[in-house]
């Protein structure tokens, strides 16, 4: 039987919070990838793996079966239109919401709203859903600037302690998606390494449970 498994993570935030779950299922890692540039990492177990991404990234791999599970924001797998994955397991970690913002006693205009994300499809679903049409401008990063320098009306970002926002004017609006991690599971990794995978669904649920 083939049990290699190999798990796809990103640095930061995700690796930090996954870590305690592999290691309370007994997998620890060889390197810390904050420290090494190793993009494979060996763990204690010869048969698994880490595999070291870009966080927009672990859907892909696992999608493909380069890797055959990760753990990935939920906010990047709403912008990731694939079907070839499970999503098992709420893991609980990097907790945040996904929020419409903007300049504090902001007043909507007449005009269409301009809306600044890296959460494209998100927001474009979510104002769909409110049957706004809207211009959504995709940005990479510091979506706070947008409508402080006039470049958009609103933001859509993750939100946290609202600390960022507060820094820059800015205030929560509109709630659109509670954000954790999870676990993805390639499909047919799923088939063709059910056993291997089944114990590793169920040890990292255990350890999420007595977390
Ligand atoms: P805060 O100032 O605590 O509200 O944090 C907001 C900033 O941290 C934003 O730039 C977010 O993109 C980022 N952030 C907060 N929580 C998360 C998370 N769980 N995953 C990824 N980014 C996050």
């Amino acid at each position: 039987m083939n049990n290699k498994l190999t798990i796809a993570l990103s640095k930061g935030r995700i690796f930090k919070d996954t870590m305690p779950l592999l290691n309370q299922m007994g997998i620890e890692a060889v390197d810390d990838p904050e420290t090494s540039r190793k993009l494979i990492l060996d763990t204690n177990k010869p048969e698994v793996k880490l595999v070291i991404l870009r966080a927009s990234d672990v859907p892909t791999y696992v999608g493909y079966g380069a890797a055959d599970v990760g753990v990935a924001g939920k906010d990047v797998l709403m912008e990731y239109s694939g079907d070839s994955l499970y999503e098992p397991l709420d893991l609980q970690i990097a907790k945040c919401k996904m929020m419409v913002a903007g300049p504090v006693n902001y007043k909507p205009g007449s005009g269409r709203l301009r809306i600044a994300t890296k959460y494209v499809e998100s927001a474009r679903r979510y104002y769909a859903e409110q049957g706004k049409q809207v211009e959504i401008i995709k940005l990479y990063g510091s979506m706070e600037l947008a409508p402080i320098v006039g470049l958009s009306d609103l933001i859509v970002d993750l939100v946290d302690t609202g600390n960022t926002l507060k820094a820059n004017g800015l205030e929560p609006m509109e709630h659109i998606a509670d954000i954790s991690s999870r676990l993805v599971v390639n499909k047919a990794s799923m088939k063709m390494k059910n056993d291997t995978i089944k114990q590793f669904i169920n040890a990292m649920t255990d350890a999420v449970n007595n977390g």
